[in-house]
Protein backbone atom coordinates (compact mmCIF):
# COMPACT_ATOMS: atom_id res chain seq x y z
CA UNK A 1 0.00 0.00 0.00
CA UNK A 2 1.09 3.63 -0.62
CA UNK A 3 0.22 6.12 1.31
CA UNK A 4 -1.30 8.86 -1.27
CA UNK A 5 -2.94 11.01 1.26
CA UNK A 6 -3.58 11.82 5.06
CA UNK A 7 -5.90 14.15 7.16
CA UNK A 8 -6.54 14.16 10.70
CA UNK A 9 -10.04 14.05 10.70
CA UNK A 10 -10.99 14.46 14.77
CA UNK A 11 -10.52 13.12 18.17
CA UNK A 12 -13.55 11.19 18.82
CA UNK A 13 -14.77 8.52 21.64
CA UNK A 14 -18.34 7.85 21.61
CA UNK A 15 -19.51 6.05 18.82
CA UNK A 16 -22.29 8.50 17.74
CA UNK A 17 -19.87 11.15 17.15
CA UNK A 18 -17.23 8.84 15.03
CA UNK A 19 -16.56 9.73 10.83
CA UNK A 20 -19.55 8.32 9.45
CA UNK A 21 -18.31 6.79 6.15
CA UNK A 22 -18.24 3.34 5.98
CA UNK A 23 -14.15 2.57 5.99
CA UNK A 24 -12.24 -0.13 7.86
CA UNK A 25 -10.62 1.39 11.07
CA UNK A 26 -6.93 -0.05 11.75
CA UNK A 27 -6.22 0.75 15.52
CA UNK A 28 -2.71 1.30 17.07
CA UNK A 29 -1.98 0.51 20.40
CA UNK A 30 1.04 0.70 22.86
CA UNK A 31 2.19 1.81 25.70
CA UNK A 32 3.27 5.65 26.09
CA UNK A 33 7.22 6.30 24.75
CA UNK A 34 6.85 3.00 22.47
CA UNK A 35 7.06 5.40 19.75
CA UNK A 36 3.27 5.39 18.69
CA UNK A 37 3.48 9.17 17.50
CA UNK A 38 7.17 8.76 15.83
CA UNK A 39 5.86 5.52 13.74
CA UNK A 40 2.18 7.30 12.75
CA UNK A 41 4.34 10.51 11.46
CA UNK A 42 6.91 7.99 9.80
CA UNK A 43 4.25 6.00 8.00
CA UNK A 44 2.22 8.95 6.74
CA UNK A 45 5.19 10.92 6.12
CA UNK A 46 3.32 14.22 8.25
CA UNK A 47 3.92 15.17 11.26
CA UNK A 48 -0.06 14.93 12.32
CA UNK A 49 0.20 12.29 15.19
CA UNK A 50 1.38 15.20 17.39
CA UNK A 51 -2.32 15.77 17.89
CA UNK A 52 -2.80 12.91 19.74
CA UNK A 53 -0.61 14.39 22.42
CA UNK A 54 -2.37 17.61 22.81
CA UNK A 55 -4.22 17.84 26.59
CA UNK A 56 -7.50 17.29 26.23
CA UNK A 57 -6.83 14.42 23.21
CA UNK A 58 -5.27 11.74 25.63
CA UNK A 59 -7.91 9.89 26.51
CA UNK A 60 -9.74 9.88 22.75
CA UNK A 61 -9.52 7.91 19.71
CA UNK A 62 -7.68 9.93 17.36
CA UNK A 63 -8.93 9.02 13.47
CA UNK A 64 -6.46 9.57 10.12
CA UNK A 65 -8.44 9.01 6.98
CA UNK A 66 -5.83 7.65 4.50
CA UNK A 67 -6.20 7.07 0.80
CA UNK A 68 -9.74 8.09 1.42
CA UNK A 69 -10.66 4.55 1.56
CA UNK A 70 -9.34 3.63 5.83
CA UNK A 71 -9.42 5.26 8.64
CA UNK A 72 -6.37 4.56 11.04
CA UNK A 73 -6.90 5.21 14.33
CA UNK A 74 -4.62 6.22 16.99
CA UNK A 75 -5.69 4.30 20.31
CA UNK A 76 -4.51 6.26 23.74
CA UNK A 77 -1.18 4.92 25.39
CA UNK A 78 -2.76 3.32 28.94
CA UNK A 79 -6.72 2.92 28.35
CA UNK A 80 -6.74 0.17 27.87
CA UNK A 81 -5.73 -1.44 30.58
CA UNK A 82 -8.80 -0.23 31.84
CA UNK A 83 -10.34 -2.29 29.54
CA UNK A 84 -8.95 -5.38 30.61
CA UNK A 85 -10.00 -4.71 34.00
CA UNK A 86 -13.59 -5.04 33.43
CA UNK A 87 -14.56 -1.78 31.79
CA UNK A 88 -14.47 -0.43 35.50
CA UNK A 89 -15.43 3.33 34.61
CA UNK A 90 -17.02 5.47 31.56
CA UNK A 91 -13.85 5.87 30.17
CA UNK A 92 -13.03 2.40 30.31
CA UNK A 93 -16.39 1.40 28.73
CA UNK A 94 -16.01 4.03 25.59
CA UNK A 95 -12.73 2.38 24.95
CA UNK A 96 -14.08 -1.31 25.05
CA UNK A 97 -17.41 -0.37 23.42
CA UNK A 98 -15.08 0.77 20.94
CA UNK A 99 -12.84 -2.41 20.52
CA UNK A 100 -15.71 -4.96 20.92
CA UNK A 101 -18.73 -3.02 18.93
CA UNK A 102 -17.25 -0.82 15.98
CA UNK A 103 -18.39 -2.87 13.54
CA UNK A 104 -15.62 -1.35 11.19
CA UNK A 105 -12.38 -2.44 13.23
CA UNK A 106 -10.38 -4.49 10.50
CA UNK A 107 -7.86 -4.57 13.32
CA UNK A 108 -5.56 -3.77 15.94
CA UNK A 109 -2.07 -2.91 15.23
CA UNK A 110 -0.05 -3.08 18.86
CA UNK A 111 3.57 -1.44 18.84
CA UNK A 112 5.98 -3.16 21.23
CA UNK A 113 9.47 -1.84 22.21
CA UNK A 114 11.80 -4.10 20.45
CA UNK A 115 14.25 -3.59 23.49
CA UNK A 116 11.70 -4.24 26.24
CA UNK A 117 9.07 -6.69 25.35
CA UNK A 118 5.66 -6.60 26.09
CA UNK A 119 4.36 -5.28 29.51
CA UNK A 120 1.68 -6.81 31.58
CA UNK A 121 -0.81 -4.16 29.45
CA UNK A 122 0.73 -5.14 26.19
CA UNK A 123 -0.58 -9.06 27.53
CA UNK A 124 -3.72 -7.97 28.95
CA UNK A 125 -4.73 -6.71 25.71
CA UNK A 126 -3.23 -9.41 23.60
CA UNK A 127 -5.99 -11.73 25.80
CA UNK A 128 -8.45 -9.07 25.29
CA UNK A 129 -7.80 -9.10 21.10
CA UNK A 130 -7.66 -12.59 21.11
CA UNK A 131 -10.96 -13.17 23.06
CA UNK A 132 -12.65 -10.35 21.33
CA UNK A 133 -12.19 -12.64 18.03
CA UNK A 134 -10.07 -9.46 16.76
CA UNK A 135 -7.24 -9.29 14.08
CA UNK A 136 -3.95 -8.79 15.53
CA UNK A 137 -0.59 -7.41 14.28
CA UNK A 138 2.50 -6.97 16.66
CA UNK A 139 5.21 -4.23 15.68
CA UNK A 140 8.35 -4.24 17.28
CA UNK A 141 9.26 -0.46 17.25
CA UNK A 142 13.03 0.88 17.49
CA UNK A 143 14.69 -1.67 15.72
CA UNK A 144 17.82 0.78 15.21
CA UNK A 145 18.34 -0.07 19.04
CA UNK A 146 19.18 -3.77 19.28
CA UNK A 147 22.09 -6.05 17.12
CA UNK A 148 21.06 -8.68 15.08
CA UNK A 149 21.06 -11.36 17.20
CA UNK A 150 18.80 -9.57 20.15
CA UNK A 151 16.74 -8.65 17.90
CA UNK A 152 15.83 -12.17 16.52
CA UNK A 153 15.90 -13.45 19.89
CA UNK A 154 13.06 -11.01 21.18
CA UNK A 155 11.28 -11.77 17.91
CA UNK A 156 11.30 -15.41 18.75
CA UNK A 157 10.63 -14.59 22.69
CA UNK A 158 7.81 -12.63 21.88
CA UNK A 159 5.99 -14.35 19.15
CA UNK A 160 5.82 -17.26 21.72
CA UNK A 161 4.41 -14.99 24.69
CA UNK A 162 1.77 -13.84 22.59
CA UNK A 163 1.02 -17.08 20.59
CA UNK A 164 1.25 -15.39 17.35
CA UNK A 165 1.60 -17.30 14.25
CA UNK A 166 4.71 -16.01 12.64
CA UNK A 167 7.66 -13.46 13.80
CA UNK A 168 6.41 -9.86 14.68
CA UNK A 169 7.74 -7.15 12.28
CA UNK A 170 10.52 -4.82 13.40
CA UNK A 171 10.36 -0.98 12.18
CA UNK A 172 12.56 2.08 12.71
CA UNK A 173 11.86 4.94 12.19
CA UNK A 174 15.66 5.96 12.12
CA UNK A 175 16.81 3.47 9.56
CA UNK A 176 13.47 3.27 7.74
CA UNK A 177 13.01 -0.32 7.90
CA UNK A 178 9.70 -1.74 8.15
CA UNK A 179 7.50 0.64 6.73
CA UNK A 180 6.68 -1.09 3.46
CA UNK A 181 6.01 -4.54 5.54
CA UNK A 182 3.95 -2.61 7.88
CA UNK A 183 1.84 -0.42 4.97
CA UNK A 184 1.65 -4.02 3.44
CA UNK A 185 0.29 -5.78 6.43
CA UNK A 186 -2.14 -3.27 7.27
CA UNK A 187 -3.82 -3.01 3.86
CA UNK A 188 -4.29 -6.61 3.93
CA UNK A 189 -6.16 -6.62 7.45
CA UNK A 190 -8.12 -3.79 5.93
CA UNK A 191 -9.39 -5.88 2.77
CA UNK A 192 -10.13 -8.64 4.94
CA UNK A 193 -13.11 -6.14 6.46
CA UNK A 194 -15.88 -7.27 4.91
CA UNK A 195 -18.90 -4.04 4.80
CA UNK A 196 -21.55 -6.10 7.14
CA UNK A 197 -24.51 -6.88 4.49
CA UNK A 198 -28.46 -5.82 4.94
CA UNK A 199 -29.62 -3.95 7.66
CA UNK A 200 -26.33 -2.39 8.77
CA UNK A 201 -25.47 -1.39 4.80
CA UNK A 202 -28.88 0.64 4.70
CA UNK A 203 -28.16 2.28 7.76
CA UNK A 204 -24.84 3.44 6.27
CA UNK A 205 -26.46 4.54 2.77
CA UNK A 206 -28.87 6.61 5.10
CA UNK A 207 -25.69 8.43 6.63
CA UNK A 208 -23.80 8.58 3.17
CA UNK A 209 -27.17 10.87 2.07
CA UNK A 210 -27.36 12.55 5.45
CA UNK A 211 -23.55 13.59 5.54
P1 LIG B 1 4.79 7.70 21.98
O1 LIG B 1 4.68 8.20 23.38
O2 LIG B 1 4.50 6.23 21.89
O3 LIG B 1 4.02 8.49 20.97
O4 LIG B 1 6.35 7.80 21.60
P2 LIG B 1 7.14 8.87 20.72
O5 LIG B 1 6.82 8.72 19.28
O6 LIG B 1 7.02 10.20 21.33
O7 LIG B 1 8.63 8.31 20.90
C1 LIG B 1 9.23 8.19 22.18
C2 LIG B 1 10.74 8.37 22.02
O8 LIG B 1 11.27 7.29 21.25
C3 LIG B 1 11.12 9.63 21.28
O9 LIG B 1 12.29 10.14 21.89
C4 LIG B 1 11.41 9.16 19.87
O10 LIG B 1 12.33 9.98 19.20
C5 LIG B 1 11.98 7.78 20.12
N1 LIG B 1 11.76 6.86 19.00
C6 LIG B 1 10.58 6.54 18.45
N2 LIG B 1 10.76 5.66 17.43
C7 LIG B 1 12.08 5.41 17.35
C8 LIG B 1 12.90 4.58 16.50
O11 LIG B 1 12.44 3.86 15.61
N3 LIG B 1 14.25 4.60 16.75
C9 LIG B 1 14.81 5.36 17.73
N4 LIG B 1 16.14 5.29 17.90
N5 LIG B 1 14.07 6.15 18.53
C10 LIG B 1 12.72 6.19 18.35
Amino acid sequence: MEIRSVTFRGSFLKASTRPKEWFPHIAVAGRSNVGKSSLLNWLFRHNLAKVAKAPGKTRTLNFFLVNRNLYMVDLPGYGYAKVARRLRDQWGRELGSYLNHEERLAGVVTLIDVRHGPSVLDMELQSFLVESGLNRLVVLTKGDKVGRSKRRQMQEQIQKQLGIPSRPLVTSVTSGEGRRELLDAIAVMADSWKEPQQETAHGTEEEKRTG
